[in-house]
């Protein structure tokens, strides 16, 4: 393979670029924009870090964040102590460095809008307003907004969520993160070195109805929008039936991060599967045991082993967990009393956080939990209702 183009400079095509290049293959990475603040909360879990540590062991500013506030309507609030922190960083910063760290593997990085890519017999030529460059591969990582007609997810309605926010100049040391009646979706509020990304995310309601629940709660809170920027995305949250027949890779070409629409249906959590499935294509790209022709199925495989089956099972769980019901309250108040109240509920909702609880084992490790979690929990109610409040903190 001569030339292996990455079409996007984000997450994704940065980390693949990377991942290329160190191995010695020739990489130009084209993106439009290069380093700039993607409207993103910017957090990256334990999962992310314990598997790439560079992204903890940098000089990059970025906050580590401990605390967590959960709240919920008419449950109040739990507090969520992360044993492993949950970095922040500034998104302009993020790209900067993963850019960074690609030239010195070795890419080639352009500013560059790609305007088409077409094949070609057995190569590509992708048109620029600079001109056209011909490559043997591409790598495409243009994100949730993807341009190109051709490759990448084809996205429906039903597999996007919009997401909006402000960076709001302020300071405050925990994460919060509310649930609202009626929203597959949260509002959160991420602490950065600066300032605040404040935003909402959710599936089935306008941007505008977004927008206003966002500033009813801000209000509530008494933060100010008055220096604050907006923001606004799209979200890839692919309904359950898509992770099956969803494009992510065809003859000479693989999609990484947003632009396959592989981020986490409850979370939101893209950063590590957008570097998670770059790290995937170049190695599938690298691996001369798959011919040119066998590649894309390889990739497939390897991300739907990986994470992909499990954020297949997670888009199905998504709607239950958002808007179901337990024991007469809705799912969100039960799980912010369940971890106020019970140790063990605490610590497998941080698993959640921390991204070490796969959604395909909890299950049943919500019901090898039950007893004990229910028994906490009554243990705890009848404890603050009979007791005064400094003798069980
Ligand atoms: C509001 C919001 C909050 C979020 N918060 C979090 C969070 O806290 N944690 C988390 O893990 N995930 C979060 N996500 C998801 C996360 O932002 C994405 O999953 C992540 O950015 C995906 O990286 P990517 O490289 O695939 O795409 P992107 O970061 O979107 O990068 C795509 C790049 O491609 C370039 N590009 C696009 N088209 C072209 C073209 N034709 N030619 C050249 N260049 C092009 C763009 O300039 C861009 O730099 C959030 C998303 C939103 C919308």
């Amino acid at each position: 393979m001569k030339l292996v183009a990455v079409i996007g400079g984000g997450p994704a095509g940065a980390f693949a670029g990377e991942r290329l290049a160190a191995a010695g293959l020739r990489t130009i990475i084209l993106d439009e924009k290069l380093a700039w603040e993607k409207p993103c909360g910017g957090g990256l879990t334990y999962k992310a870090y314990q598997q790439y540590p560079f992204l903890i062991e940098n000089d990059t500013p970025k906050r580590m964040i401990h605390d967590t506030l959960l709240s919920a309507p008419k449950a109040g609030s739990a507090r969520l102590k992360l044993r492993q922190p949950l970095l922040i960083y500034s998104r302009f910063d993020l790209n900067n460095m993963l850019l960074k760290r690609a030239e010195k593997a070795g890419a080639q990085v352009e500013k560059a809008r790609v305007l088409t890519a077409d094949r070609r017999g057995r190569s590509w030529r992708l048109q620029t307003r600079n001109g056209a460059i011909e490559a043997d591969y591409c790598v495409v990582a243009t994100g949730a907004r993807n341009p190109l007609r051709n490759v990448g997810t084809e996205w429906t309605p039903a597999d996007t969520m919009t997401a909006l926010g402000y960076y709001i100049p302020a300071r405050q040391e925990h994460i919060d993160i509310q649930f609202l009646p009626h929203l597959e979706g949260y509002i959160w509020i991420f602490p950065r070195c600066g300032h605040l990304s404040v935003g909402i995310c959710g599936r089935g309601y306008s941007a505008r109805d977004l927008r206003a629940r966002l500033d009813s709660y801000l209000d509530e809170k008494g933060i100010s929008r008055a220096d604050a920027e907006f923001y606004a995305h799209v979200l890839p949250s692919l309904s359950p039936p898509h992770w099956r027949s969803n494009r992510i890779a065809g003859e000479g070409w693989m999609a990484v991060g947003d632009a396959g629409g592989l981020v986490d249906p409850i979370t939101g959590e893209g950063l590590y599967y957008a570097m998670r499935s770059a790290d995937m294509a170049a190695r599938v790209v690298l691996d001369d045991a798959h011919p040119s022709a066998t590649k894309a199925a390889a990739y497939r495989t390897l991300l739907h082993r990986d994470f992909g089956s499990d954020l297949e099972f997670g888009a199905m769980l998504a709607k239950r967990l958002f808007l179901g019901r337990f024991l007469f309250s809705s799912v969100p108040a039960r799980m912010v009393q369940f971890i106020r109240r019970s140790p063990r509920f605490h610590d497998l909702v941080e698993d959640i956080f921390s991204g070490s609880q796969d959604y395909a084992s909890l299950r049943s490790r919500l019901l090898r939990n039950l007893n004990g979690t229910l028994h906490e929990v009554v243990v705890n109610f009848f404890l603050h209702r009979f007791m005064p409040a400094e003798k069980h903190v």
